[in-house]
């Protein structure tokens, strides 16, 4: 085994133990789950997927399922029109709650139910199935292999699904959307019991870990600017009315479901996926959430974190006769620009010409190349920016 599996089998040991909470049982299929269920997969920019546990149980994806929505229709739209369907603020409330703005009725925020339902109205289609099927597409995009629905789990959450059949009533008589609700809801069920197992919500975190692309196929998901604000959704609003404490204590953007699963990610870093079925009275897996405590304490994951190496460009000097060549490499961000200045101080720089070779970054800041030529230049110096 690995160095990463075993490490993460470490966490998995530690957490085995804690039997809390309690497996989802509002429909038989989730109340019959397997309590002691316990899988964590994690995929970086390199290296693949490393797995360990109950790596190959299939479960529904649930209300994770919300996030990924969310990026396709931000894909598809822009975040500004899927903005006047529902907000981005936390509601503070459990994920079935009327959380509504007064006299719009707009949903707090994409991740709960009635955001959700509000998300799933803008996905194109004609029909239930139609849409369900451009869902399905998209998610198995975000995890790099055909994904299917559970068509039981399907059932039983249309045969319980009232209050969600509420709420989108609600969203209609507010003009949210003017679909027929069942077209909506029953789409939603479906997404719901779309079946995933640890290794493809790890992908699907990965997914919008890197930017909308897909770290096992290559493939462009969504755009970086969809996986961006889904990010950011997340990051606010992705653990209920837990989202503001685990945004303090562990800071990594996440997203649960009620039948035990939950993605994190770090951004650039890694996407990951656990599986536990017992869930906190927040409707959160209890060690799935531990399993993700101690991965964020281990790496100093946190994202507010601060970082001395942070978007570090390489910097190499090249001194031909008067000619100065500042050749960059990797990230030049705005702090990034500081280290290429302090290089630069030993050198004579009077009488010189530079020439900063920027042919070679990964990725630019705007600003950063800016701030550098006006730094280095004076009124008789020439600078010249390449690539
Ligand atoms: N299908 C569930 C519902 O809408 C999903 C909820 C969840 O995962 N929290 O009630």
């Amino acid at each position: 085994m690995d160095a990463i599996s075993q490490l993460l089998c470490d966490v998995l040991d530690e957490v085995r133990p804690d039997a809390s909470g309690a497996v989802a049982d509002y429909i038989p299929q989730l109340a019959s789950a397997d309590p002691d269920r316990l899988g964590l997969a994690i995929i970086g920019p390199r290296a693949g997927i490393s797995a360990v546990g109950d790596a190959d149980a299939a479960f529904t994806i649930q209300s994770i399922s919300k996030a990924m929505v969310f990026a396709l229709a931000v894909d598809r739209w822009g975040p500004d029109a899927v903005m006047q369907k529902v907000d981005v603020e936390p509601s503070g409330e459990p994920f079935n709650a009327i959380s509504l703005e007064k006299g719009t009725g707009r949903p707090a925020n994409p991740l709960i139910n009635a955001g959700a339902l509000a998300v799933t109205s803008l996905i194109p289609g004609a029909d239930i199935v139609e849409r369900s099927a451009t869902i399905l597409a998209g998610f198995s995009a975000f995890a790099g292999r055909d994904l299917a629905v559970d068509e039981d789990v399907y059932r039983s959450e249309s045969a319980t699904g009232d209050r969600n059949r509420a709420l989108g009533h609600l969203l209609r008589s507010y003009g949210i959307f003017t679909d027929e609700v069942d077209d909506v809801v029953e789409t939603y069920f479906r997404q719901c019991s779309a079946l995933v197992t640890v290794q493809d919500l790890c992908v699907m975190a990965g997914t919008l870990a890197f930017g909308g692309r897909n770290p096992l196929t290559g493939e462009r998901v969504v755009s970086e600017r969809s996986a961006r604000d889904t990010v950011a959704v997340m990051s606010s609003c992705g653990m209920y009315d837990n989202s503001g404490e685990w945004l303090l204590r562990v800071g990594l953007p996440a997203k649960s479901g009620v039948a035990g699963g939950l993605i994190a990610i770090s951004p650039s870093q890694f996407g990951v996926g656990v599986f536990s079925p017992r869930l906190n009275a927040r409707g959160n897996t209890v060690r799935g959430q531990m399993v993700l405590e101690k991965l964020s304490e281990r790496f100093g994951m946190h994202v507010f974190e601060a970082h001395e190496a942070v978007a570090t460009p390489e910097v190499a000097i090249r001194e031909d006769g008067d000619e100065l060549r500042v050749i960059l490499g990797g990230e030049l961000s705005f702090s990034g620009v500081e280290r290429v200045l302090t290089r630069l101080r030993d050198i004579d720089l009077p009488g010189r010409s530079i020439v900063i070779d920027a042919g070679g970054l990964a990725q630019v800041h705007p600003m950063a190349i800016d701030v550098l030529r006006r730094q280095v230049s004076d009124s008789d110096r020439r600078v010249r920016v390449e690539g």
